[in-house]
């Protein structure tokens, strides 16, 4: 049944920052509408990130959401990297204050914050794309596919890099820094136990590998593979004899399963300056996609929806102005950027035809080889990989 209603913020999207933005509106007893195209099985069902930062983690406490994150979540503490037969494994926390990191499937952590909301009393609407969003002096409008209206003062685009938000915004009221990768990766999910207890990055001549957790049960895989290659070229028995090709180790064993899921990643990344045109901001992954090596994406999108509501309560008493938001986010989102790309080239085999292939493989293996053995430059790896501190402390 189409309806027309009247907010103050209409939050687009219900993924990690939509719905973080609109617990801690809500809490706050600001009225806000959040609406996504998915009803709630297809929310949370969506297997992406697992990877949660330390913020990420608090962020989702001091909600009062974080009980089963802090009980079937694993705490993560450090990593380990394979290079030239060689293994060094970094404890992360160690080296930075005893931080740490959770790993719990992002399809749990929507889970927690949708219901969370609910249950609150908050404003859900699902199943039901936005369409078109208008904004003027007073306020913005945005109109949904079902012929629903929502007027408000501010709109929070968190509706992905596909979403209306992005779509919406006028010519040159920001720009848009791209940056596409010369690597391609396969990624996986399979129904096998994790093979250790925590990350691990292969650099192999044969491409990267990575192992990364997920739950007791089922773990994730990525893989380099050359650009152009679709998931047909990619029989499960050819991945599973990378995968053991790339990890090996002597002594350990890969834990195989059947593969539950697989996809080819678009390696883009972007950053959009600034972060808001008007009345809308811009959050998570329609401000800004980031190469998903050091799993960073989720950890930004609800670094995003704290800062914003932060803003928007100073600038309710006085203390902020708008733009506040984009100026305090986009160094953040820079310093991530700027990791991940380096955790990218550390790890990535250079096809022979890339411009200085053999100079830059040697690069990457000083990279390592400073990992394993300068304390001072893996403390500052540790840092940019446990990530920054929560908003307050
Ligand atoms: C395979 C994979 C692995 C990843 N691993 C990691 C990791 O380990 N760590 C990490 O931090 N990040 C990781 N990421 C990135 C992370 O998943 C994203 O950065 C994160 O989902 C961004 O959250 P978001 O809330 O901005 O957007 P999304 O999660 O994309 O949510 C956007 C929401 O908007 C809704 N929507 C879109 N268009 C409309 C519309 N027109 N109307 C209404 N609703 C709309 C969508 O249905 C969706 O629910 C990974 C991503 C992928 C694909």
């Amino acid at each position: 049944m189409p309806y027309e209603i009247t907010t103050r913020v209409v939050i687009l999207g219900a993924g990690p920052a939509g719905l973080t933005l609109g617990n801690l509106l809500h809490a706050r007893q600001v009225p806000c509408v959040v609406v996504d195209k998915f009803e709630r099985e297809e929310l949370v069902s969506r297997t992406r990130a697992g990877l949660l930062e330390y913020r990420t983690v608090e962020t989702v406490r001091r909600m009062g959401l974080a009980d089963r994150l802090l009980k079937e979540g694993h705490r993560h503490t450090g990593c380990e990297f394979r290079f030239t037969g060689q293994r060094s494994y970094t404890d992360f926390s160690e080296l930075y204050d005893g931080r740490s990191h959770h790993v719990y499937p992002q399809q749990e952590v929507v889970a927690d914050l949708l219901d969370g909301l609910v249950a609150a009393g908050g404003d859900v609407r699902l199943g039901v794309a936005a369409e078109r969003l208008e904004q003027t002096d007073d306020g913005v409008t945005v109109h949904l596919a079902d012929g629903s209206v929502v007027h408000a003062e501010f709109a929070a685009g968190a509706d992905g890099q596909h979403g209306v938000a992005r779509a919406s915004t006028p010519p040159g009221a920001t720009t848009e820094y791209e940056m596409v990768h010369e690597f391609q990766w396969l990624t996986l999910i399979a129904a096998a136990a994790p093979s250790a207890e925590w990350t691990i990055y292969a650099q192999h001549e044969r491409g990267f590998a990575g192992h990364l957790l997920r739950s007791d049960t089922f773990t994730r895989f990525h893989l380099q593979v050359p650009v152009g290659d679709t998931v047909e070229d990619w029989p499960d028995e050819r991945i599973w004899d990378e995968l053991r090709a790339r990890l090996a180790h002597p002594g350990w064993t890969l834990h195989e399963g059947p593969v539950t899921s697989k996809n080819m990643l678009d390696m883009r990344s972007r950053v959009a300056e600034p972060m808001q045109y008007g009345r809308v901001f811009l959050l998570g992954d329609a401000a800004h996609i980031i190469s998903p090596s050091g799993g960073k994406g989720l950890n930004l999108a609800v670094a995003d929806a704290v800062e914003l509501d932060r803003v928007l309560a100073e600038h309710d008493a006085g203390t902020a102005t708008l733009g506040a938001y984009s100026t305090r986010r986009v160094p953040d989102v820079w310093k991530a950027q700027e990791f991940s790309h380096a955790l990218l080239h550390m790890m990535h085999t250079y096809p022979d035809e890339a411009p200085s292939a053999a100079f830059r493989q040697r690069l990457q293996q000083s990279r390592l080889w400073q990992l394993a053995n300068s304390p001072a430059y893996a403390r500052n790896f540790a840092a940019s990989y446990i990530g920054p501190s929560p908003v307050g402390g």
